[in-house]
Formats: C-alpha cells, sequence, structure tokens
C-alpha cells in the first residue's frame, strides 16, 4: 500500500533492534483519514472472503477493526488482555509480548466468538506473531473459522508470517519491512508492485 509506505517513511522513527515506532499516526494519536484507507484496504484483500465478524486485539488494533467493521457492516470483537471480574465463561490463552517483554493473560467472552463464526483477525503489526497465535487459539478453542488474518505492518525479517503459515493461516499485510534500522526502512518489494 504506496500510501502507507510513503507514511511509514515520512513519519515513522526506527530504531537499531528492529523497532519502528509510528506513534504520530497509529500507535498514539491516530491518523483517521489514513485509517480509513486502510480499512478499505483490508476489504478489498479480503473481499473473496464470506465472514460475520472481525477479530481484534487491544488496544492498536481496535482503531483499523472498527472501521473494517464499519465498512462490512459486521461486528468486531477485540481480545481482552485482563479479564474482567464480571467475564464468566470465556477462552483464555498466554500470549509473550515483544515490546514489552513479558507474558501476559488474555480472553474472551464465550458470548461473542463461538462456532459458526467466520473471522478475520486485524491488527497493527505482524513482528514474531506471538498475539497472532495467542488469538488463533482462542478461536480454536471457540471452534470458529479463522478465515485470514491482517496486519497493517509486517516486520518481515521476524517470524511472524513463517509461523503463522506454517499454520495454514492466510496473511495479508499492507506493508511489508524488509530491514530497518536507526533512521533506514527497506520495504519487501511484492509482485504487484514491480
Ligand atoms: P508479535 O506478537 O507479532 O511478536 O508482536 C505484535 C505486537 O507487538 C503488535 O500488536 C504490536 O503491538 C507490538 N509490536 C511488535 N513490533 C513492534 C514495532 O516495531 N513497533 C510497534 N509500535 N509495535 C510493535
Amino acid at each position: 500500500m504506496e500510501l502507507l509506505k510513503e507514511r511509514i517513511l515520512k513519519d515513522g522513527k526506527s530504531f537499531d533492534g528492529g523497532i519502528l515506532k509510528v506513534d504520530s499516526f497509529i500507535n498514539h494519536q491516530m491518523d483517521p483519514i489514513l485509517m480509513k484507507s486502510i480499512a478499505a484496504e483490508f476489504v478489498k484483500r479480503f473481499s473473496d472472503l464470506n465472514i460475520n465478524k472481525i477479530i481484534t486485539i487491544e488496544a492498536s488494533g481496535i482503531a483499523p477493526a472498527i472501521l473494517v467493521g464499519l465498512e462490512l457492516e459486521l461486528p468486531v470483537v477485540f481480545v481482552k488482555k485482563a479479564k474482567p471480574k464480571t467475564m464468566q465463561d470465556f477462552y483464555a490463552t498466554q500470549v509473550y509480548s515483544f515490546t514489552k517483554d513479558r507474558t501476559y493473560d488474555v480472553c474472551v467472552s464465550n458470548q461473542f466468538l463461538g462456532e459458526g463464526d467466520n473471522v478475520i483477525f486485524i491488527d497493527d503489526f505482524l513482528a514474531n506473531g506471538n498475539a497472532a497465535l495467542g488469538v488463533r487459539d482462542l478461536i480454536k478453542q471457540a471452534g470458529a473459522n479463522l478465515m485470514g488474518m491482517g496486519f497493517i505492518i509486517e516486520k518481515s525479517f521476524q517470524e511472524g508470517r513463517g509461523r503463522l503459515m506454517d499454520q495454514g493461516v492466510r496473511v495479508e499485510s499492507l506493508v511489508r519491512i524488509d530491514w530497518l534500522s536507526e533512521n533506514s526502512i527497506e520495504f519487501v518489494q511484492t509482485v504487484d508492485e514491480e
């Protein structure tokens, strides 16, 4: 997605160690106009699927997911990173966070995810795939069908894509970063852009 690449080059901050900060338009301040284009691109890429629900994980996946849900007129469920006291019946698993270097419990109520649901998962970043694999586990526990996973930014030099594809998951990333270091970002050239 050309618009997104341009914005990352203009406003993203890259660091040695493979971290990209996009705090001025995705992760802290958000650009709703860009987010609308991001959602439209996800809708286009998954247009061959018959889904009835979007799933994401708090917090940064919620904005793109809700706009996809708005466009498709479908409900959006976000996986929670802490179990509310009032939640009784839920599916839970553990996820290791690359950015925070800790493991946390994630959960989703069985009221909002179950057999017969055909879902796509939307999130901001794909790095090592831990968050995505955790959500896949919840979807499996619920007996729902995972039809695909969409990421705004994939860091292709980390393991996530490979781990998801090994599990037979369809992955759609709007931009793929081949390499990044301090003040340098290289994108994977995709076939349709060559
Ligand atoms: P994974 O579970 O795939 O290893 O990491 C995915 C999650 O970690 C994303 O939802 C995102 O919140 C965070 N993350 C991983 N790498 C980066 C990064 O380079 N920049 C930012 N802003 N978040 C990241």
